[in-house]
């Protein structure tokens, strides 16, 4: 059991019930079905092939490289792989998806049900994972830099995203926030999605809904669409379940519809309703077999897996007699865990824990920089430590030394 996130009125508590629709960027120098670069910020339509335009007579390729990069994702969500997965066409049409369709997976995705583990301040928690599915991203449309016209950049056309569908398992903001920092870490780990969120690498439609506390059934959902940022998620959530529980209270009921998050104002806005809700008319794509994949290539990928943050976890809490909490910050980044066990290989393991998540933490923090951007590399810290430890200095003079 985790803390109860519970929004009460009149006297009635009420429960949010959330599930995520997250999208991935592959990590891939090539598209999933062109050899066109990913390169992001490049000058627009610069990394755009006759594939990605759609151009008649153009045909899909698939990127064994991305289907790789799937594959490793579901293992690392202790997911099952689907031996067959089909890819489908999801159409539609607007000016930035130039095949009048998105190249997706419907009935039969690459990974199915899996699991990840959240460690909250009271505790873990599991959430189920529905699915993971490989699909094309679409280009974007730029329409605020003419007052007459909208762009159209066709870089991202065509750039491969997973689709990581979660269980209605979650039940707060914080929970998301933690959901989210762990699929980007299991992913950054694997060397599948760098996580970007500012480049839009990493994004989610967040589903929501609320029902009283102790009610076995779910409400009905809004959909929040395209959210970049795990704050903005945060606040979509808490504005959406706040509007559900005051429509309730008036006695009326939710409409199952889509809607988008202002972030200027600060509120959830309907898009669409369920009734214009799209027929996207999904068949299975005459122009791609159906993927069919090796247990061979399934057990080699798995062989070849680095260590993820849940056995990095266990394995410093025995090794290095950590704290859980220790270990959780310690391995939340594979940077912050290779630094810390670069520093501990000549310096004492619990100085070493108390100056990387007490002193140097807090120095990245005040100047904003990464763990690799630390101006301490870890071969100093450790010698700064061993003089401690050595008595050669005290830990006050220390103090002063890497303040310098
Ligand atoms: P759709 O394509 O209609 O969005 P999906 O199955 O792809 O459907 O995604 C549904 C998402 O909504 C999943 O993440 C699921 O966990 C979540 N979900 C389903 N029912 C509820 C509910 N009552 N409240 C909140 N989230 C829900
Ligand atoms: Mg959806």
């Amino acid at each position: 059991m985790t803390k109860e996130y519970l929004i009460e009125r009149n006297g009635k508590k009420y429960e949010v019930v959330i599930g995520l629709e997250v999208h991935a960027q592959v990590l891939s120098e090539s598209k999933l079905f062109s050899t066109s670069p990913t390169k992001f910020g490049s000058e627009p339509n610069t990394q755009v092939s006759l594939v990605d335009a759609a151009f008649p007579g153009m045909l899909p390729v698939i990127n064994e490289f991305c289907v790789k990069q799937a594959i490793k994702t579901g293992i690392g969500l202790n997911a099952k792989i689907n031996k067959r997965s089909v890819f489908d066409r999801k159409n539609y049409f607007y000016a930035d998806l130039p095949q009048g369709y998105q190249i997706s997976q419907f009935k039969d995705p690459i990974v199915g049900e899996g699991k990840v583990i959240l460690d909250m301040p009271d505790g873990q928690k599991e959430i189920g994972i529905e699915r993971l599915h490989l699909e094309q991203d679409a280009g974007k449309s730029i329409h605020d830099l003419d007052p007459q016209n909208t762009f159209v950049d066709l870089n991202r056309s065509g750039v491969a995203l997973m689709e990581i569908v979660s269980k209605p398992d979650l039940r707060s903001p914080d929970e998301v926030s933690a959901y989210i920092k762990k699929l980007r870490s299991i992913m950054r780990y694997l060397g599948t999605c760098d996580g970007n969120m500012q480049e839009g690498s990493l994004r989610a439609d967040v589903n929501v809904s609320v029902r009283a506390k102790g009610s076995k059934e779910f409400g009905t959902r809004c959909e929040i669409k395209n959210v970049n940022s795990i704050k903005f998620m945060q606040m979509a959530i808490e504005y959406e379940a706040n509007r559900q529980v005051d429509l309730i209270e008036e006695g009326k009921s939710i409409d199952q519809e889509t809607r988008l998050f202002d972030t200027k104002k600060s509120e959830t806005r309907s898009m669409r309703s369920k009734e214009d809700a799209h027929d996207y008319r999904y068949f299975p794509d005459p122009d791609l077999l159906p993927l069919k994949i090796e247990k061979n290539l399934i057990d080699k990928l798995k062989k070849e897996l680095p260590e993820l943050p849940d056995e990095k976890k266990e394995r410093f809490i025995k090794e290095h007699k950590l704290s859980s909490y220790e270990a959780n910050i310690l391995v939340s980044e594979k940077e912050i865990s290779d630094y810390y066990e670069e520093v501990i290989k000549k310096s004492d393991k619990k100085l070493a824990t108390n100056w990387i998540t007490v002193e140097l933490f807090a120095v990245l923090n005040k100047k904003n920089l990464s763990i690799s951007e630390s101006p301490i590399s870890a071969k100093n810290l450790s010698s700064l430590i061993k003089m401690i430890s050595s008595g050669k200095i005290s830990g006050k003079i220390a103090k002063q030394v890497f303040e310098k």
